[in-house]
């Protein structure tokens, strides 16, 4: 057999846009021919990249798609209100037919695909290819989910303060009920489990699942959702290593609202650990009163800042914009604190050695990039799988302490006071505890980077899957032999 030829095709995010171009990187970089399937919403940063030498292919599909009725600006999952949710979801299949024209016009070996495309592993079936699973989360999250899916231990509870674990679980976890999506809870079926049903289905049938993660990382789990929930699954991360260099650091994603050269002057200021990064990623969004709360929450943690406030999602949102901004607080804060409105060059800040903590919605990108920048970490998760994420990081890894919020939500989030966020952000700056975190996280991020060098856990799991897609056969061809 020839170069391998895959596809890798990512939901509408960036929080899966992101590590499916460092994918492509990574495949490039090993021999494997690779195309990205996306939509001209998220063309820049991967025409970006061919620009600067990346030899990868680029497939664009039309979204929305032709007779979805999806107004046109809701190109993104962040974009799309919470009334559009579902049928922008259930407009996804009707990429059915262009996708798989694409298969067979680029003859591909390989389709590894979002698990918010479920109907994936049957275009990839018809043309006799493996699909995988990408789910952009860890293996530790994986686990819990499917238990949690599969055992419902939340109805055991009857308030919403009583916890509850995880059966059979390596790890004893206690959560509440407000942690578990209101779509899981729900007693009849709605638009999204019924979706997570086909996921879950989906995976099943597809060949395996690709995880952005390393095995020293998370060994219980990596194993766990192997041996105990029998997936067929390869380790290859942290994928966010395939950049080199500030520009590719910056490139990722959104075109940054700060400049590179006025962020790093900026940083360059700093002292060797002072500054907490402070940023929620590309979906979650805060009620006013909960910005407030933050604002003068880091203001009387004491410490230097760099806070990543996101921009409205449309204009009537924005009504009112900024009023949540304490009086004169960013003229009292002009020498310690900078907030950043818009997109932030996230990798290239948390890079920087000025940078000694960073506070994060949990999503699974910003914590393996936490995890590689070796910093602890504030958990201050919202909505999807970054309650599990932040148990990973305060229990599992003990390398970050929790602003404490308990409430799944995915509108605007809100109910973190300003002693919360003073004291956790104290907590992970100052003192023996924090100096201890630090430690820790300064190993994980030593083992990140030992797994995708030669030989690494990692670099070798690529080996593997390339070796695996190398002499796979389709069922129905082994059947005729
Ligand atoms: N990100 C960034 N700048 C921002 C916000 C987010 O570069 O201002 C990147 C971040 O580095 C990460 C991704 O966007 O790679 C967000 O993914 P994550 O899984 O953390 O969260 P999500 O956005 O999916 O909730």
């Amino acid at each position: 057999m020839g170069k391998l030829h895959i596809a890798l095709f990512p939901v509408m995010a960036h929080g899966h846009m992101i590590p499916m171009l460092d994918m492509a990187k990574l495949f490039t970089s090993r021999g494997i021919q690779t195309t990205i399937i996306s939509t001209l919403a998220f063309a820049d940063p991967i025409n970006k990249a061919r620009d600067s030498g990346l030899d990868i292919g680029l497939s664009i599909l039309k979204f929305p798609p032709e007779g979805s009725g999806i107004p046109d600006h809701m190109v993104s999952l962040d974009l799309v209100t919470e009334d559009w949710l579902p049928k922008f979801v259930e407009s996804l299949v009707l990429l059915q037919e262009p996708v798989e024209k694409l298969i067979e016009e680029l003859k591909l070996d390989c389709l590894v695909s979002d698990m918010f495309l479920p109907w994936t592993v049957d275009c990839a079936a018809k043309f006799g290819i493996p699909r995988l699973v990408f789910h952009g989360t860890s293996n530790f999250a994986l686990c819990a989910s499917e238990q949690m899916k599969l055992h419902k231990p939340y109805k055991n509870v009857t308030s919403d303060t009583e916890t509850f674990v995880i059966p059979d679980f390596p790890h004893e976890l206690k959560f509440v009920r407000t942690q578990v999506a209101p779509f899981q809870l729900a007693e009849t079926e709605n638009g999204f489990s019924k979706l997570m049903k086909q996921m879950t289905e989906s995976v099943g049938r597809s060949y395996g699942v690709v995880v952005n993660s390393f095995y020293e990382l998370e060994s219980t789990y990596v194993d766990y959702y192997r041996e105990v929930l029998g997936r067929k699954s390869w380790n290859i991360g942290p994928l966010l290593l395939s950049n080199n260099g500030n520009e590719e650091k910056v490139q990722r994603g959104k075109e940054s609202a700060i400049g590179e050269h006025e962020c790093l002057a900026w940083l360059n200021s700093k002292k060797q650990n002072s500054v907490v990064y402070v940023c929620f990623g590309s979906m979650a969004t805060f009620t006013p009163a909960q910005l407030r709360e933050t604002a003068i929450g880091l203001e009387e943690s004491g410490q230097e800042f760099i806070w990543v406030v996101k921009k409205a999602k449309n204009e009537e949102e924005g009504k009112g914009k900024e009023e949540w901004l304490p009086e004169n607080f960013e003229e009292r804060v002009k020498d310690r604190g900078l907030i950043i409105r818009g997109w932030a060059p996230q990798l290239l800040i948390l890079d920087h050695p000025a940078v000694g903590a960073f506070v994060t919605h949990c999503g699974w990108n910003s914590t393996l990039e936490g995890i590689c920048a070796g910093v602890p970490m504030v958990t201050w998760p919202v909505f999807a799988e970054q309650f599990f994420n932040e148990k990973f990081v305060t229990e599992v890894l003990g390398t970050g302490v929790s602003v404490g919020n308990k409430k799944w939500l995915r509108a605007a989030s809100e109910g973190v006071s300003r002693e919360a966020v003073t004291n956790a952000v104290q907590r992970v700056m100052v003192g023996e505890n924090a100096s201890e975190m630090r430690k820790r996280a300064k190993y994980y991020k030593e083992m990140a980077r030992r797994a995708v060098e030669e030989g690494g856990s990692s670099y070798n799991g690529l080996n593997e899957m390339i070796e695996d897609l190398s002499v796979y056969r389709a069922p129905e061809k082994q059947d005729l032999n």
